[in-house]
C-alpha cells in the first residue's frame, strides 16, 4: 500500500509482469512492421515510459515523435475543445502506430485517430498499456493492449494522480476501502 497526496493506492500490476508484456508487444510489432519504418507516436505526459521501454526492444527500422493532446473550455457551450500539439504534417503513405497510456472512454483515442487519417497514412494503429473495456463509450479496438483492466482509477508507470506517482514501477490501484 502506497500513499499519493490524499489517497492510497494498492499494487495491481507488477514491473515484472509489465516488463515480459512490453516485450510481448514489442515482439509482434518487430513481426509485423518489418521493412515498414513504422513511426511511432507516443501520447504525453502518460505514454513516456512505456513508449521508451517498448522502443528499446523494437529491433527493425523505425522512427519516433510525440504528441500532446490539449482539452481546453472552448467558446461553445458543448464542452471541451481538444488540439493536438506536435502533430507531424508528413504523414501521408506512413505506417503510424500510436502509443497510449490507457485507453479509458476512447474519446482521446478516436479524436487522435480522426485527425491523424485526414492526412492519409498507409495504416495506423494503437498500442496501449492499458486498456478499459467496460468504460468505453466510442467503437475503438486497440491493436496491441498491455492488460485489460477494471475501470478504476490507477497511477505508475508513467500514469499520475494529480501531476505524482509517474515514477512508480508499478500499476497501483485506488484503494477505495
Ligand atoms: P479517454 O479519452 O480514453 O477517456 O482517456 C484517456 C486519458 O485519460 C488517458 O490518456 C489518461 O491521461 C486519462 N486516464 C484515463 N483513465 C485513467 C486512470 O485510471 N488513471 C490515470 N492516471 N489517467 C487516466
Amino acid at each position: 500500500m502506497i500513499k499519493v497526496k490524499d489517497k492510497t493506492f494498492k499494487v495491481l500490476i507488477g514491473s515484472f509482469e509489465i516488463e515480459q508484456r512490453v516485450k510481448d508487444i514489442a515482439a509482434a510489432i518487430n513481426k509485423e512492421y518489418e521493412n515498414k519504418n513504422p513511426l511511432f507516436l507516443g501520447v504525453l505526459n502518460g505514454a513516456f515510459l512505456f513508449l521508451a521501454d517498448l522502443f528499446k526492444h523494437i529491433t527493425i527500422p523505425c522512427e519516433i515523435g510525440f504528441i500532446r493532446v490539449a482539452s481546453y473550455r472552448g467558446l461553445q457551450s458543448d464542452g471541451n475543445i481538444k488540439n493536438i500539439i506536435g502533430l507531424a504534417e508528413d504523414l501521408a503513405g506512413r505506417h503510424i502506430i500510436v502509443v497510449e497510456d490507457i485507453v479509458d472512454t476512447g474519446v482521446t483515442a478516436t479524436y487522435l485517430f480522426e485527425e491523424i487519417e485526414k492526412q492519409q497514412p498507409s495504416s495506423l494503429r494503437m498500442a496501449t498499456l492499458l486498456f478499459k473495456p467496460a468504460a468505453l463509450k466510442k467503437p475503438i479496438h486497440p491493436d496491441y493492449v498491455g492488460f485489460k483492466i477494471e475501470p478504476a482509477f490507477v497511477i505508475g508507470y508513467g500514469l499520475d494522480y494529480d501531476g505524482q506517482g509517474r515514477n512508480l514501477n508499478d500499476i497501483y490501484v485506488l484503494n477505495e476501502t
